[in-house]
């Protein structure tokens, strides 16, 4: 059983350090890097095709229009040893190949300490992603994306929304994102086949939440990278029909 096999319990226990965290805002990243190739049998096509469309839509990629210039958004899939996510300030590549990603192999979103293995450092919003793996082993995959429409309309679209005040790399932020993920489990009649219940609630999966204290962030988790860019794509293409 690997770190992120052990599923909700993990993350039931509160964090014993929690308070001084957010008392300074910003998680502790401290990373554990061996910068190695990924191993030879971990297969990234579905990675970078899925990749491809959200930079399509420019929902991940680099601007100088945008955010100062700095790249935005990343993508993960989970892995046999834990999740491999794309580096860290790589949104100006139009394809990674096996130098751009990055395979996490342990991760406390409470504390922000993180191991990885990989050609390139790992997204420094890897413990966004983590959460999710250690919250439920039927997701496989989380796309993290920017995007004004979505966010703009997150209201008017009944989006499932973190607090305002919720800044992004914060203890706060995992915990905001973990209890809005748990918030929709009573919902579920039948989680087996994650289908909707007889009184037409939502399945579980996908799941999407809107990070407003976190300029134009989304997150979108599923039991599969196709399942988790399509809930984008409908959602991006909701919200352009309202602007
Ligand atoms: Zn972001």
């Amino acid at each position: 059983m690997t770190y992120f096999d052990q599923g909700i319990k993990l993350m039931s226990q509160p964090p014993t350090n929690q308070k001084e965290d957010v008392l300074e805002g910003v998680i502790r990243f401290q990373l554990s890097w061996n910068k190695n190739p990924l191993a030879d049998d971990i297969c990234l096509e579905t990675l970078e095709l899925v990749r491809s469309d959200m930079l399509r839509q420019q929902l991940i990629g680099q601007s100088a229009e945008r955010y100062q210039g700095y790249g935005f958004g990343n993508i993960s899939q989970r892995s046999e040893q834990g999740f491999i996510i794309s580096g860290t300030q790589t949104g100006h590549l139009t394809q990674l190949a096996r130098q751009g990603w990055c395979e996490v192999t342990d991760c406390d979103p409470m504390t922000g300490k993180v191991s990885a293995t990989g050609p390139v450092k790992p997204s420094s919003e890897a413990m966004s992603h983590a959460i999710y793996y250690q919250l439920d082993p039927a997701i496989n995959a989380v796309i993290h994306v920017h995007s004004p429409a979505m966010f703009n309309a997150a209201s008017q679209l009944n989006l499932l929304a973190t607090a305002a005040d919720i800044e992004y790399g914060t203890t706060e932020m995992v915990t905001a994102l973990q209890q809005l993920f748990l918030s929709c489990r009573p919902l579920i009649a039948n989680e087996k086949d994650n289908s909707p219940n007889e009184k037409g609630n939502q399945p579980l999966l996908p799941h999407l939440a809107v990070m407003s204290g976190h300029e134009d962030g989304i997150i979108c988790c599923g039991s599969s990278l196709q399942q988790a860019s399509q809930k984008l794509t409908d959602i991006l293409t909701l919200a352009n029909a309202l602007t």
